[in-house]
């Protein structure tokens, strides 16, 4: 079982807090799409035939990109790998490109997951992160997904920014649920180095996060989502039963998968491989015929570490048993000595023989993650 991740490296615009890869030139579109659909031909014996249960496309932003290109992208998918009738295939979009004929000829090329980029539903926060769409089209492209027939639907929002108060983070989480929003992925707004947020906070343009105020909002948030009949199945992500993203799970699972495009990753159970990250670098060594990647073989530690950080990030928590037989009795010895500081705290539980994080354990899961690192 495995997945496919294509990486479409183009915005409209650049959102301030944004560190991914991606350009604002559309200048590049149409050579991309070409080394796209060369690599997959180059990259073709990665997944040893394995069947593909999951194709993701993410940027950047895969919505601005012609139906065609979509199109043509998915076909050569197809051609080339055992893509099962069931697979989960889902799209980043933002609601500025999901007009309804947009989303119709997504619907009929076999889309049949949306994941899109609402962020807030208030304009100042849009406006505050230099989004490119406004509070109208944060609503009506959810709408019109629906009556597009997209009922498998995510939608990314941020809490914590100095522009949103409580009651604006309570009405947006509300408007989420009100419309049957199946899938949230919600993220503390963090401060990237190098990204434009971190630019103003350093010339004082900008007040710096607050992590307070983003603790509290993570906590109100997760009270309102439970009640609301959400599983709270990843850290930053809340589904309603039957609705959790696949292609994610399989990432935390440890499945294999492919990453094709500029800063794609790869992993195939034993290394780690990622493209270069510049378009352009990217092109013309896949014109040369070369996938433009680095690799790192993984250790066993380096295994163990993955599956701690990965596994406390989600509601199953990190299994003893499976540590003891896929790494020893010696590494499993370690983690529960090491884990017993943040049950005494309260921030962990040892639930028959599983680490799981509290709720105020899940504030800090990546620092207690590295904590328990080997
Ligand atoms: S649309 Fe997404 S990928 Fe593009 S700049 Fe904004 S956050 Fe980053």
């Amino acid at each position: 079982m495995a997945g496919i991740y294509l990486h479409i490296p183009f915005c409209r615009r650049a959102c301030y807090y944004c560190n991914f890869h991606f350009s604002t030139t559309l200048r590049q579109k149409d050579a991309m799409v070409k080394s796209l659909l060369q690599e997959m031909q180059l990259q073709q014996p990665y997944l040893q035939g394995q069947p593909v249960h999951t194709i993701y496309f993410g940027g950047g932003t895969p919505s601005l990109l012609p139906d065609a290109d979509l199109q043509q992208l998915l076909e050569k998918l197809h051609q080339l790998f055992p893509v099962s009738d069931q697979a989960e295939i889902t799209l980043e979009a933002n609601p500025d490109d999901l007009q309804p004929e947009k989303l119709q000829a997504l619907k009929a090329m076999g889309i049949n997951r949306l994941s899109i980029g609402v962020q807030s539903f208030h304009e100042t926060d849009l406006r505050w992160m230099n989004r490119a769409h406004n509070h109208q089209q944060a609503l009506q492209c959810i709408l019109d997904a629906q009556a597009a027939g997209f009922h498998n639907l995510s939608i990314d929002l941020i809490y914590g920014g100095p522009t949103l108060s409580d009651e604006g983070w309570a009405q947006n989480v509300r408007q989420a649920i009100d419309l049957q929003v199946p899938h949230l992925s919600c993220y503390a707004l963090t401060v990237e180095p190098g990204t434009a947020l971190d630019h103003f906070i350093r010339q004082h343009k900008v007040a710096p996060v607050n992590p307070d105020k983003a603790a509290r909002h993570f906590e109100m948030l997760t009270g309102w989502l439970a009640a609301a009949g959400y599983e709270h199945y990843e850290i930053s992500n809340f589904a309603l039963p039957g609705y959790r993203s696949r292609h994610n799970s399989s990432y935390w699972q440890g499945q294999p998968y492919l990453g094709l495009g500029p800063s794609a990753h790869s992993f195939n159970g034993h290394s780690r491989q990622w493209n270069v990250a510049n378009n352009s670098s990217y092109i013309n060594a896949i014109q040369q015929g070369k996938v433009p990647f680095e690799l790192e073989n993984l250790t066993p530690d380096m295994m163990l570490n993955e599956y701690i950080m990965t596994a406390l990030r989600t509601s199953e928590g990190c299994h003893l048993y499976l540590v003891e037989e896929r790494f020893g009795a010696d590494k499993r010895r370690r983690l529960e000595t090491a884990s017993r500081e943040y049950i005494l705290a309260g921030k962990m539980v040892n639930r028959n023989n599983t680490l799981v994080l509290t709720p105020e354990g899940k504030l800090f899961a990546d620092g207690i993650a590295a904590a328990l690192f080997v």
